[in-house]
């Protein structure tokens, strides 16, 4: 099975074919560490990591990087207004420094938590200020760039595909942006490369350029960046959508004005998410974070199954009730992961349907990384395993299968834990009371265990337990 994805470049679902056999380059857009991050952040790491998964699956030797930014993330994508940064320090009375050193270490906590991979490399903007610095005067030398009072700017209207890879109506876009234009700036879509400090003020985060005393602008840090780690051109860059019009757009101009070479084969975009059909907005006070969820009785475990739920490219709607059913489907599978410490080592195996279940699995999760389907399958072969192969499945087969949506999914289905020795005393002494037909003891001892929060499954001569 070939792997398929849908290519904002083309605006089709293209098959994946890597530049080079058997090594995929994958960049990713990183958070701006300046806030937490809120679940629909979470959401967009959760599916990425879902294809880096399986691009190593599928056997792809795979090169994510992954950058944070930690400076020239300008509150308003005109390039006016506050640097994120620097706001974030007013904010919380720190320096910028602080602040990105403080919301790098929560975001790769919640990266831990929720078990997404860590990529080869995470590459912060403020360690890679030359080689930005080194792309802006590559720029110059070309004629592609001009000064204003406030900065070095971008001429987009000098390339010529500018509103191509978003299918931009220039004029449209700028008129979305909520900001007063700059009337300096030769085109609305220019865009800042090196922005220069105030006069008379010193900002916590500045450097030195042939330009004058400033900080680089968002845009050319993943140029830099992407390029310094995986060539002039690599397999994959991720992103938001909301990434597409302006800071996408403006990478493909300013690294492709340099080398002639497309930046990436593939651009892959998650969709964003919405609270009570709101997009997450901090203004509105919807910014949901992890430990919020989790103060709302939710694993890790549950918001990766809840992300995997809807497909990377619908607009999918985040609540509570959804947590809950997803909750409740996990503790269904994990009735299943449960069986490794039950069933016997030397039962032997009486038919391959998990091998068939794990390729029909990847056949989907491989058509531009269709999880709910993926999902579907998962539930139909633990139904299947619990209405008719409880006693006749083999505790490899089980463990490999278990092993291979781990790998996948990283739902830690095996991390399930053995009940204590008391408890199966408890359950081996209530399987005498059944056989010797003492339905009282035995609904006794059914009770205690389930208030050790144990539930049991009678099949026919062998009892089951499972966590409630
Ligand atoms: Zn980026």
């Amino acid at each position: 099975m070939s792997l398929k994805l849908y290519n904002t470049l083309t605006k089709r679902i293209d098959k994946f074919v890597p530049i080079s056999n058997k090594k995929v380059g994958v960049y990713t857009c990183g958070p701006t560490v300046y806030d937490h991050a809120h679940i629909g952040h979470w959401f967009t790491y959760v599916r990425i990591d879902t294809l880096i998964r399986l691009l190593k699956i599928l056997d792809y030797k795979v090169d994510w990087i992954m950058n944070i930014t930690d400076v020239g993330h300008l509150v308003s994508d005109g390039d006016d207004g506050e640097d994120k940064l620097q706001k974030g320090a007013i904010r919380e009375g720190k320096t910028a420094w602080q602040i990105a050193q403080f919301y790098t270490n929560e975001f790769l906590e919640g990266m831990k938590e929720l078990n997404i991979t860590m990529p080869n490399k995470i590459v912060k903007a403020t360690d890679h200020i030359s080689d930005q610095i080194e792309l802006i005067k590559k720029l110059e030398v070309k004629g592609l760039t001009y000064k204003i009072d406030d900065g070095i700017y971008f001429n987009t209207a000098l390339f010529p595909e500018y509103s191509q890879f978003a299918q931009l109506d220039i004029d449209d876009q700028q008129a979305g942006i909520r900001v007063s234009f700059n009337s300096q700036k030769k085109n609305k879509s220019d865009f800042a490369l090196w922005k220069f400090s105030p006069k008379k003020l010193k900002r916590d985060m500045e450097w030195n350029s042939p330009w004058g005393i400033g900080f680089p602008g968002w845009h050319i840090e993943c140029s830099a960046m992407s390029m310094k780690y995986l060539g002039e051109t690599f397999d994959i860059h991720t992103g938001g959508i909301d990434h597409i019009p302006v800071h996408h757009t403006n990478e493909i101009a300013q690294s492709k004005s340099i080398t002639g070479k497309p930046l990436a084969n593939f651009w892959l975009h998650t969709n964003h998410i919405t609270i009570d059909n709101t997009k997450i907005s901090k203004s509105l006070g919807n910014s949901i974070t992890l430990s919020d969820i989790k103060n709302h009785q939710h694993s890790s475990r549950t918001i990766r199954l809840h992300v995997l739920e809807s497909h990377y490219r619908s607009q999918s709607k985040f609540s509570y009730t959804g947590l809950n059913a997803s909750k409740n489907r996990l503790k269904s599978w994990d009735q299943v992961a449960a069986l490794i410490w039950q069933i016997k080592e030397t039962t032997a195996e009486k038919n391959n349907s998990l091998n068939l279940y794990q390729k029909q699995i990847i056949d989907v999760i491989s058509n531009d990384l269709n999880s709910p389907l993926a999902l579907s399958i998962i539930d139909d072969s633990f139904n299947e395993i619990k209405n008719k192969y409880i006693d006749t499945i083999s505790l490899g087969s089980l463990k490999n299968y278990l092993q291979f949506l781990d790998t996948l999914f990283g739902l830690k289905l095996l991390d399930i834990k053995d009940i204590n020795d008391n408890n199966k005393k408890i359950i081996r002494k209530r399987i005498i009371a059944r056989e010797n037909k003492d339905w009282k003891l035995s609904d006794k001892l059914r009770d205690t265990l389930s208030q050790d929060g144990i539930g049991l499954i009678d099949n026919e001569n062998i009892t089951y337990w499972f966590y409630l």
